[in-house]
């Protein structure tokens, strides 16, 4: 393939990921917008493998590696539950970083990659490659770590060490002075020293950067670590002249960054707080769930629910990770088909940070085929709360807790909720009384109207559905 055919076909890629990502932006055109993606890769991935940067000798190889990574991709895809989503995608991000590290190394260390380069361009290509190796470092420590907290193998606890802005500021200007080293070095091998150094200090400071933040705060951690493998791929794309590479790298990064800046308003936060860590970690109950409960809860049976769902006018229903969990989200659709038909007004109020990722509760109600238009956002059904009957938290917590607006010392302080105790009467379905992602207790439900529905939210709503039909 020639390099204006390749070129071609790298500007008909760029555009399928730009109407890819366009369509990716509401549920109904998310479908078209995946099908514009697949379509865009595999041009680029053929371009770039028949493209003229490829000799014979490394098709063996590169068919080796798509081979691998295809069984990979498609084991993981078929065993992966929906709950498991969210770590598929942190450790995967990982990958990229650990792409753009290698992928540095060996730019660095391969002669013919670099000889055509000379002076300020010799220059631009090292502080690409210093840069590139940095971004993926941290992109790569910091995702494992994510992917070991939201798979619960490292406790969601914050993890502060003493002077640690100080410990951060100081490999910061440890990884400058290394890095004007490096540019200006003599040799391959002066150069690789400073090139070691930056990446053991980038590398602790991925895993320093995410042990720091809070549970709570991690929804801010992913869309983030999401952006940093956008540039590390943009980085790699430098290293490599890959065009594409660059303008893929840049939209995965920028779209990364605008869903950080969303989660962060979701969750009234300033970015760079986040970041500096330390949030959730003074104050707030902790969760009633081993020690005794903090004060008297109402429990409520399955058939007492349909009761209450029968003779209710308007119900707003607020799913969240248990509902993911118990993949009740068929039941779910049931009985709001069950309440629709008969003259109840259902709708659905989404929390920016329900579940375990962005959009995780809109993706579950999309594949159980609740319409569109009665899920709605928390900003446009937070006010309806005082004139709805009954509102139903399927497997939520944190989203539902009042302390977050009534507790400043609480490690949720100041984030939104989607608040359910001004409806006539919220039931909460969850199995214990054991806390949510951020570990704090939730006074909702301990007040007067509120009912604790008991047990697993599918086996719990099949009782409830059975009792509505009967
Ligand atoms: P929470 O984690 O706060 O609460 C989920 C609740 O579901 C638990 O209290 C649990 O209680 C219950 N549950 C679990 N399994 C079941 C089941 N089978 N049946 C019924 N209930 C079940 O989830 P929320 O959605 O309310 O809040 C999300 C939290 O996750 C926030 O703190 C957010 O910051 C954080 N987070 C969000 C991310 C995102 O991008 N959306 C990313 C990372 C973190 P019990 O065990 O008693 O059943």
């Amino acid at each position: 393939m020639s390099a204006t055919l390749v070129t071609v076909s790298y500007v008909g890629a760029a555009i399928l990921f730009i109407l890819s990502l366009g369509g990716l932006s509401h549920p109904e055109s998310s479908r078209r917008g995946n099908v514009y993606g697949i379509i865009g890769m595999i041009i680029a991935v053929i371009a770039t493998v028949a493209g003229p940067n490829v000799t014979a000798s490394g098709y063996p190889w590169i068919i080796a590696a798509m081979v691998v990574g295809a069984t990979i991709g498609l084991y993981a895809a078929r065993v992966v539950k929906m709950t498991q989503m969210p770590e598929l995608v942190a450790i995967m991000h990982s990958l990229v970083g650990l792409a753009a590290v290698l992928v540095g190394f060996a730019n660095y260390i391969d002669p013919a990659a670099s000889a055509h380069y000379h002076g300020a361009e010799k220059t631009i290509h090292e502080i690409e490659i210093y840069i590139g190796i940095l971004i993926g470092a941290v992109t790569f420590s910091g995702s494992v770590i994510a992917f070991g907290k939201l798979s619960a193998k490292i406790s969601g606890k914050p993890v502060l060490l003493p002077g640690r802005h100080l410990i951060n500021l100081a490999g910061l200007l440890i990884v400058i002075w290394f890095g004007a080293r490096f540019v200006g070095s003599a040799s391959i091998p002066a150069g690789m020293f400073a090139l070691i150094v930056m990446t053991v200090i980038a590398l602790a400071f991925g895993v320093h950067m995410v042990m720091a933040i809070g549970g709570a705060d991690m929804p801010v951690v992913v869309s983030m670590l999401n952006s940093y493998s956008g540039w590390a791929a943009a980085a790699t794309g430098f290293m490599l002249s890959n065009d594409l590479l660059i303008v893929t790298g840049a939209l995965v990064g920028s779209s990364g960054a605008i869903l950080s800046y969303i989660m962060c308003r979701a969750m009234n936060r300033h970015f760079l707080a986040v970041i500096a860590g330390g949030f959730g970690t003074e104050g707030g109950t902790p969760a009633a769930g081993g020690g005794a409960a903090a004060g008297e809860v109402f429990p409520i049976s399955a058939p007492e629910t349909a009761d209450l769902l029968r003779n209710a006018k308007n119900v707003i229903i607020v799913p969240g990770y248990g509902m993911a969990v118990a993949q009740a989200q068929h039941t779910v659709y049931e009985i709001t088909k069950y309440l629709r038909d008969n003259g109840v007004k259902v709708r659905f109020g989404i929390h920016p940070v329900a579940g375990r990722m962005p959009g995780h509760m809109n993706v579950l109600l999309a594949e159980a085929k609740v319409p569109y238009d009665i899920v709605l956002e928390m900003d446009e059904i937070n006010e309806d709360f005082p004139d709805t009957d009954v509102a139903m938290v399927i497997g939520a917590n944190d989203i539902v807790n009042p302390a977050a607006l009534e507790d400043p010392s609480s490690p949720i302080a100041g984030m939104p909720v989607l608040e359910v105790w001004h409806a006539k009467t919220s039931i909460v379905m969850k199995r214990s009384m054991a806390s949510g992602y951020a570990g704090v207790d939730n006074p909702l439900f301990y007040k007067e109207n509120n009912r604790m529905l008991f047990g697993d939210a599918k086996k719990m709503l099949e009782e409830v559905f059975v009792a509505l039909k009967g």
